[in-house]
């Protein structure tokens, strides 16, 4: 596929799809923006909204798997596991182990960085032209932890950081304490990553762009994809319920709900959600002015447009099964261990909850790549944990692939292939 003005059909209007959408509209293609809902209302709509360029360390670390029974025992905890997913989830979770080896971490670390090294300078045109560049702030991202032996714990993370170009500012307790004097005085150690951006509303952010892409000539229609039409190899058309969209190339961005979709398509791959929560505050009485992290609790405060959003943990259920609130509850009861000033009690009024599916591989990887059966579609879907920060390389990534460009960063890491 390399003549623009090809029409290009792109399924799922998350961040990555429109990211996606709006490069491929800017190569001269004629591009088709395909959701049964409206942009954002997937994954995308409820995450900590932070572009950190400094998340490269995997998931799966060396040592890891060594905290997952305290984790799980902890009510508080940042992990929580149902028992009857187990046998379900065991294949993801060998490979998840096996991809936590020394040396497999610092290739995943190396990779994970090209896609977020440059995510807000390759994000900001996109917003400016969108009239949407209050929606990205860059001014930085912290992280506090608990005890000094929480903080030496982590050295191997922060090696990783350090050898991948992250720099970043350390803290001790009072310090941390008059850059924010509303933090629980618990905190012995902070550190300041400059570089990381957040935004004040990651839904808003996806439908400025969307909006941005339909004005320019983009079209986005209210479909879900059900299959592809392949003939010797070339892709004829996206099949979705209501009608057939003619279509020279597709990418699959439709997060979690990729991977039937790849399976048509002779691609295998273990995608498994990793289900998080956030519960919101309205009006909260304190709230930090750049996203804080809790390295223990694992999870993030960040101050948005709507109130302050506390969100994270980790919960292997699989993609059916109904959310368990208590799991954003418990956010709640940290954010009180972090800002001893919030409420004890809110009204109902001044909470809302979300539950959303990480879309996560094992090895912490996102996979970009062309599909088993035909060149023409390209896969852009598995970005885990920072999908935000991610999605504008990977979207430019993927349009240089439709264009039949050499993509600016090396692919090989994110191959469909890697799991075969
Ligand atoms: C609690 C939590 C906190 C997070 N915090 C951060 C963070 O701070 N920073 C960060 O970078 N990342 C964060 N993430 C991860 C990030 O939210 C995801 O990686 C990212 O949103 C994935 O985007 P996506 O476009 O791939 O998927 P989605 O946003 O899920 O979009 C997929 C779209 O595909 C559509 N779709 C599904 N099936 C079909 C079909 N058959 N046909 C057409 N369309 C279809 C869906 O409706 C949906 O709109 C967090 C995630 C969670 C859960």
């Amino acid at each position: 596929m390399s003549n623009a003005r090809n029409t290009v059909a792109v399924i799922g209007a998350g961040i990555v799809g429109v990211t996606t959408a709006s490069f491929l509209l800017r190569k001269g293609h004629e591009v088709v923006l395909l959701d049964p809902e409206r942009p954002g209302e997937g994954t995308s709509f409820g995450n900590a909204g932070c572009f950190n360029g400094s998340s490269v360390v995997p998931m799966a670390m060396p040592g890891t798997i060594r905290n997952v029974p305290n984790w799980l025992a902890d009510p508080l905890g940042p992990l929580s596991l149902r028992l009857a997913y187990l046998p379900s989830l065991m294949p993801w979770l060998i490979r998840f182990i096996r991809a936590g080896r020394p040396e497999k971490v610092a290739a995943q670390a190396r990779a994970l960085r090209t896609l977020l090294a440059h995510g807000i300078e390759t994000l900001t045109p996109l917003l400016q032209h969108a009239g949407a560049s209050d929606l990205l702030q860059r001014l930085g991202h912290l992280i506090v932890y608990r005890t000094l032996a929480g903080w030496q714990k982590e050295q191997a993370a922060w090696k990783l950081r350090a050898d991948n170009g992250i720099t970043w500012d350390e803290f001790d307790g009072s310090e941390l304490r008059q850059l924010d004097p509303n933090l629980s005085r618990a905190y012995q150690k902070g550190v300041l990553v400059r570089e990381n951006g957040h935004t004040g509303n990651p839904h808003r952010l996806v439908n400025s762009l969307a909006a941005a892409f339909a004005r320019d000539g983009g079209r986005i229609l209210r479909q879900r994809v059900l299959g592809f039409d392949v003939v010797d190899a070339r892709l004829k058309a996206v099949r979705c319920e209501d009608a057939a969209v003619a279509a020279d190339a597709a990418v699959v961005a439709a997060g979690i709900w990729s991977k039937p979709l790849a399976a048509q398509l002779g691609d295998r791959l273990p995608l498994e959600t990793e289900r998080g929560y956030h519960i919101m505050i309205r009006a909260p009485e304190v709230s930090p002015r750049i996203p804080v992290a809790d390295a223990d609790g694992k999870f993030v405060a960040t101050p948005m447009e709507l109130g302050l959003r506390l969100a994270g943990t980790v919960e292997f259920a699989g993609l059916t099964a109904p959310p368990n609130w208590r799991r954003a509850r418990v956010l709640l009861e940290q954010a009180r261990l972090m800002y001893p000033a919030l409420a004890g009690d809110y009204a109902e009024d001044r909470l809302s909850t979300w539950m959303g599916h990480r879309p996560s591989l094992p090895d912490s990887l996102p996979v970009i790549g062309t599909a088993r059966k035909t060149r023409d579609v390209v896969y852009a879907f598995g970005h885990g944990h920072v999908g935000m920060a991610c999605a504008a390389v990977t979207g430019k990534t993927v349009a240089e692939i439709i264009a039949g460009e050499t993509p600016q960063i090396e692919v090989a890491a994110f191959s469909p292939r890697r799991f075969a």
